[in-house]
């Protein structure tokens, strides 16, 4: 594929359509993978020990599909999920795009405060989940916040008499209804919410269409070279878009296999179902790679059967993509980059690339994607080399967040282009660089974090009269939560007080990793608090660069 020519000088890009976008839903794309590559092998889920080939797969998806037809599920109803990576999750994802309902992706570091936000928000008639994660029960917390949400009617817990009444009560629809449900389906109807924590508070539901995922994961592992023979190791979540979009619909648009290490990342698995199933392609945010080249066994795992992978969702440093080509045969790794309200990859490197524009850029323009840098004060498309905020327009652009019309007016303007909030430069040739964030987020190893929903719980703690959250520097994680606490007239808050505030009724990555205290914040004349200034008092006091 070749990119268009450079339009003038500007850091502007337009990316190949010689290949032509899929109208399909995800299911008639799905389908025709089965038809295709009935007997191949199409998911393994190791600590569940399945292994099904596409016939297998599809026969487990329409049981699925039907028990939710017989629970009364709309087109357009949402369904959300909640699981750690198990093979009930793709079941569902692949079952509510085959009916029209909506999935709802929830953290599975979600905690109660979350849980019930997103529900409500989203209008959930359904939640599917695992019964518990880790320490974390979730039947409990469903019970917890169940009679806030009106709409919910339906609970289910995989494994347990209520997915099987789910999968039984299937049985009494026929082929036909599901056939007559996918016809009224279009590939524009919204299929997917996926939460983000953006910088505004509260997370945003995102809102994606069959077609801007299904093209999305499409279109990556064609830069991925996916063919019906590759075998794709996902140990990324997949209540993301990297595992859902760029593993699951990138695998089976292609034919490929689908293949689960287990229900959380863990180094040592990952390393053993490459080197054990043979993967020729593995994903992971900077910080799961750099936990698998550190494991104490790693030269003991043949992976020699990696041919690619993907590195994204934060900062990929050269070393570290280096170490990967070098020592776990990744020859045509690449980087992606984007973001959830994309669908979420708007550039990618490609295998063809030099070493350079390999490691130190997170590619060019994707393919029926268009991509500009522009000067975030007057919105003017900026020179090629000079930097500004990069933006995103095309078929990956999402409809929009969910029942959130002004918050999406801020996000796409009126010509269609979605600003990341992302720092970017573009060179001469179209290679981007991310350089740096306008947009006030902290990334902690890939995991999106909003300081001011933080601050926003914090304000609940009656020890504490006022609070800034900032990120701060962190060698495994990239960075780590940092909160500055003013405490309450006659209160003594600590910092395990306020940790212990957080445990258990927030996501653990959100907990402040430091808790200091101030008396005041710095200030610019207007009254903005100058978090920069935090961040640097924050480095010092913690001896941190
Ligand atoms: P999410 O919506 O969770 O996918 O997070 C999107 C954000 O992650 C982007 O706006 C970037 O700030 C960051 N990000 C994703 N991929 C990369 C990458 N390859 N390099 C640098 N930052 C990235």
């Amino acid at each position: 594929m070749q990119n268009k020519p450079i339009m003038g000088q500007l850091s502007h890009a337009s990316g190949p359509t010689d290949v032509a976008l899929i109208e399909q839903t995800i299911d008639t794309n799905f389908k025709h993978a089965v038809r295709n590559w009935p007997d191949r092998e199409a998911i393994v889920v190791r600590h569940q020990n399945i292994r099904w080939n596409y016939r297998e797969l599809d026969q487990q998806i329409e049981r699925v599909a039907r028990g939710l037809l017989a629970a009364g599920i709309e087109h357009g109803d949402r369904v959300a999920l909640w699981s750690p990576n198990r093979v009930e999750w793709v079941l569902i994802q692949y079952a509510t795009a085959r009916i029209g309902a909506i999935m709802v992706c929830v953290n599975p570091a979600y905690r109660p405060v979350e849980l019930g936000y997103v529900l409500k928000q989203s209008g959930a008639r359904m939640i599917a989940a695992a019964p518990a994660f880790k320490t974390s029960d979730y039947k409990a917390q469903v019970a917890q916040v169940r009679q806030e949400i009106p709409t919910l009617t339906h609970a289910v817990f995989f494994g347990e008499q209520s997915w099987d009444e789910l999968l039984a009560g299937g049985e009494s629809i026929d082929a036909q209804a599901i056939t007559d449900r996918a016809a009224a389906l279009d590939n524009n109807d919204p299929i997917n919410i996926q939460y983000t924590s953006g910088t505004t508070g509260l997370p945003k539901g995102a809102t994606l269409t069959h077609r801007n995922i299904l093209n999305n994961g499409y279109f990556v592992a064609e830069g991925c070279g996916y063919t019906h023979e590759d075998r794709v190791c996902i140990p990324v979540p997949l209540y993301h878009c990297f595992g859902m979009v760029m593993g699951n619909l990138g695998s089976t648009s292609h034919g490929a296999c689908m293949v689960f290490p287990d229900e959380a990342f863990e180094p040592g698995s990952v390393l053993a179902t490459v080197a054990e199933e043979r993967c020729t392609s593995l994903y992971g945010v900077p910080t799961m790679f750099i936990a698998e080249l550190n494991h104490p066994d790693f030269k003991t795992f043949d992976l020699s059967s990696l041919r690619t992978g993907i590195m994204a969702g934060s900062t990929c440093p050269v070393e570290v993509m280096k170490q990967v080509i070098e020592h776990m045969h990744m020859d045509d790794v690449t980087i992606c980059y984007g973001m959830t309200e994309t669908s979420p990859v708007s550039t990618q490197t490609g295998a063809d690339d030099s070493l350079e524009q390999r490691t130190s850029s997170v590619g060019r323009v994707h393919p029926h994607v268009e991509i500009r840098i522009a000067d975030p004060d007057t919105n003017e498309t900026v020179a090629r080399g000079q930097s500004g905020e990069f933006q995103t327009r095309g078929y990956s652009v999402m409809q929009g967040y969910w029942q959130e019309p002004e918050k999406t007016a801020a996000a796409i303007d009126a010509d269609g282009w979605m600003h990341t909030g992302d720092v970017a430069v573009m060179d001469d040739a179209g290679y981007v660089d991310i350089t740096g964030r306008i947009k006030d987020l902290i990334i902690r190893g890939g995991e999106n974090i909003s300081p001011r929903e933080i601050e926003e719980y914090l304000f609940t703690c009656e020890d504490v009269e006022d609070v800034q959250v900032v990120g701060v520097p962190d060698q495994k994680y990239g960075e780590q939560v940092c909160a500055f606490v003013r405490a309450a007239v006659n209160s003594t808050p600590t910092e395990q007080s306020i940790k212990d505030f957080c445990r258990d009724r927030i996501a653990h990555f959100k907990i402040p990793h430091y808790v200091l205290f101030a008396d005041d914040f710095p200030m610019t004349v207007t009254g903005k608090i100058q978090k920069f200034k935090l961040r640097e008092i924050a480095c010092k006091k913690l001896n941190l660069h």
